[in-house]
């Protein structure tokens, strides 16, 4: 393992970190200001350059104080990631050594005699606002885009420079919880009222009042560090915090099932830290963070969460050197639920769109339901009324295809029928001509056959959107045989404009995300043919983390639905429908249970009340006297999804891995603390990976053989 962190102070360039400046009246100034990134985070190098000029600004006798700022909009970001990655599963000793510099100089800093002030000009996040807790006193300036928090949480994490300790004893137990447990960020006024920000002052002022508070208190020492501190509210320990604690930890047990241990360790640094003494509390946290940070939950946190996501919303995958398109205005044909829902995005990120349907009322209609669905949007303070009109202003409803002329590309999104389809594409064309960018937004047909009704088959390629798409972020962008590279970058710069995720997918049956998530439902209707309870099949799903069980899953695809699809690919391809298959057909045509839809289906769905499991599958499915285990059951559905995922990956549908990885999180809600579908396989091992899905595949059936070269690929 290397450790920049171990580096010589001597290898570190001060002067591409901060600017250090003392005025006449000794007081210090450290500016940040990381040269090389394009935002402060505090990586190892900040730390030991930190470390290094404050150490020598408090031996320095001329100082009086010293004033924390930054050069850049923000104060500082929060930690360099980059820097945890190597800590995964090493030595939690070593990783202790080389992580407690940050911890113990903040300790040092806010007791070395001299006055500290952080005056933020914008943003501090994680351990931009530890250090900025270190201070004696913080002051903030307010913008829109400013705010301040600790959300390691959201990554696996807790704060472990002090963060979890100083909150609580600034401002409180009850107060600091929420915050911690949560990751909130406020606004500087939300921070100023919750007690962590002292003032709120102007740009121009701020550098002026941090010295001005410095020679009004030259000697300011923490509140933890004077004699009689008590935290206000009361400590751990107050009958109404105990209340608190009680009523916290059930709940967080609920909600993270014991796959999440950074809200259990964060809760037990507040509780057992903050009765302690501040260095005591400090070490409980440092332990915490550490068995957090080399453990594979915040390992996966990072790498999915953060990593591969921002990547893929990069365009980490675009072809290079393909100029961005230029696309403006664009044509959606089919005003339907997902018609209308791109159109109702595109229009709020800024691009003219017009909407085709079949006929003017119909595109009219879809333009009304967009104006309710804004209207909401107005009501509930997500976006201003001025928007709003600037947004529908934006949008033309059409019957007419030939209004497409001139758009700069197409989105297909009429029915689900290729012959349909086809000929609606070729309409397009006669108006548009084949060299803008054309995408159908196909949930299933091949792309490459679809390609075929488009005058420039290199130019046409898959936009597949998930419902709703508003709130769905993930794009399936599918590249077909003869989709030319520039176009899969334009369709990607499309994606992006549309303010989404996109992965970059090779053209095939179910093309990613579709195919992996139905291992799932499969699973689920399997174990249900072969007598495992259905309440244990339905909360193994839930207890690892997927949004549904597989069998509510089912419920809400349709199992028309599903028979149908399952029905023309045997028709198509001659593909078996699964052993499964009769299980669908017995509940629409023996049971006529077709799903949520018609209010029956796996489940009940009463008009007033919670959808419960259908009684009636005891007698149709009757119950084995001897059970899986909740945990066989959990690992059988992330194995089933893993090895589906692995197949797509080995066949190059999906080439790139952390983009597997966001899609199965995007997608289809693959649980977060696995890091992923691909990501999981790792997270096992892939020998014992193997090896677990060989034991399933003996009891269970080939769909868990392990796919060739699957071990070398993951080792
Ligand atoms: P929908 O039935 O709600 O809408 C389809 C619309 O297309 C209708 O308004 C219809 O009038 C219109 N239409 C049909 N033929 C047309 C033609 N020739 N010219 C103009 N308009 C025409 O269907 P949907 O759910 O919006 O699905 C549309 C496409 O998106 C399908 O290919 C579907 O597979 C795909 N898709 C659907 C989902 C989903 O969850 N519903 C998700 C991803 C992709």
């Amino acid at each position: 393992m290397t450790d920049p962190a171990q580096d010589t102070q001597a290898q570190i360039d001060e002067s591409r970190i901060f600017e250090v400046t003392v005025d006449d009246d000794g007081i210090a100034v450290l500016s940040f200001n990381m040269l090389d990134r394009p935002m402060n985070v505090m990586s190892p190098e900040a730390r030991i350059a930190f470390a290094a000029a404050t150490d020598r600004l408090i031996a320095d006798e001329g100082v009086t104080g010293i004033v924390i700022t930054s050069a850049r909009g923000e104060f500082i970001a929060g930690a360099d990631l980059k820097a945890l990655v190597d800590y995964h599963r090493a030595d939690p000793n070593a990783v202790m050594g080389k992580m407690a510099l940050l911890r113990n100089q903040l300790r040092r800093i806010e007791q070395a005699g001299k006055p500290l002030v952080a005056a933020m000009p914008g943003t501090a996040l994680g351990g931009g606002l530890e250090i900025a807790l270190a201070c004696h006193r913080r002051i903030a300036v307010a913008g829109p885009k400013t705010v301040f928090g600790l959300p390691e949480v959201g990554l696996g994490l807790l704060p472990g420079a002090g963060g979890t300790q100083r909150l609580t004893r600034l401002i409180g137990v009850a107060p600091a919880l929420p915050l911690l447990l949560e990751g909130t960020r406020l606004s500087a006024q939300e921070a100023h009222k919750a007690g962590f920000i002292d003032e709120i002052v102007s740009a121009d002022a701020l550098l002026e009042t941090a010295k001005a508070w410095i020679k009004a208190n030259p000697t300011a020492t923490q509140p933890w560090d004077r004699k009689g501190f008590a935290i206000p509210g009361g400590g751990p320990e107050t009958p109404e915090n105990h209340a608190l604690f009680r009523s916290l930890s059930p709940k967080i047990h609920a909600k993270t099932l014991g796959k999440y241990p950074a809200p259990t360790a964060i809760l037990s640094c507040v509780f057992e830290g903050c009765r302690l003494p501040i260095d005591q509390g400090l070490q409980i946290e440092f332990k915490n963070f550490v068995s957090l940070v080399t453990g594979d939950v915040a390992q996966n946190m990072i790498a999915t969460g953060f990593f591969a996501m921002n990547d893929a919303a990069k365009l980490r995958v675009r072809p290079k050197d393909v100029p961005k398109a230029e696309i403006g205005r664009i044509g959606i044909l089919g005003a339907g639920l997902m018609g209308a829902g791109i159109a109702e995005v595109a229009i709020q990120r800024g691009l003219d769109v017009v909407l085709v349907d079949r006929d003017q009322a119909t595109a009219d209609a879809a333009k009304d339901g967009i104006a309710k669905q804004l209207d909401r949007g107005v009501a509930r303070g997500r976006l201003t009324a001025e928007k709003k009109d600037a947004a529908l202003g934006r949008l033309t409803a059409s019957g007419d295809v030939s209004t497409f002329a001139g758009v700069d590309a197409v989105i297909e999104a009429v029915f689900e029928d290729p012959a349909v389809k086809r000929e609606a594409l070729a309409r397009v064309l006669a108006v548009t001509g084949p060299n803008i960018l054309c995408a159908s937004n196909t949930s299933k047909l091949p792309i490459t056959g679809l390609a075929e009704a488009w005058g420039r088959p290199d130019r046409f390629l898959g936009l597949h959107f998930f419902s709703p798409v508003p709130r769905m972020k993930l794009i399936e962008v599918i590249r077909g045989d003869r989709t030319s590279e520039e176009t899969v970058a334009h369709g990607l710069d499309l994606a992006k404009a549309l303010g989404k995720t996109p992965i970059l997918v090779n053209d095939a049956r179910g093309f990613y995300t579709s195919r992996v998530v139905s291992r799932y439902v499969s699973e689920g209707l399997l174990a249900l043919q072969a007598g495992v309870a259905p309440a244990l099949i339905e909360s193994a799903g839930k207890t690892v983390g997927m949004p549904l069980g597989p069998l509510a899953l089912a419920d809400s695809i349709g199992l028309e639905t599903m028979r149908r699809v399952r029905q023309a690919e045997y028709d198509e391809t001659g593909a078996a429908p699964g052993p499964e298959f009769p299980l669908i057909v017995a509940m629409v045509e023996e049971h006529g249970r077709t799903g949520r839809k018609a209010g029956a289906g796996f489940y009940d769905y009463p008009a007033d009340g919670e959808p419960t499991l259908w009684p009636g599958l005891a007698d149709r499915f009757p119950v084995l006297a001897d059970q899986p285990s909740l945990e066989t059951m959990e690992r059988r559905y992330l194995h089933v999804q893993a090895l589906e995922a692995a197949r797509a990956h080995l066949d190059g549908v999906i080439e790139d891995r952390g983009q597997a990885d966001v899609g199965s999180q995007l997608g289809f809600g693959f649980p977060a603390w696995t890091g992923g579908a691909l990501r999981w396989i790792t997270t096992v091992g892939a020998e014992r990976f193997a090896e677990e899905c060989r034991t399933f595949e003996a009891e269970l059936g080939d769909r868990f053989a392990v796919p060739d070269g699957l071990v070398d690929a993951f080792r």
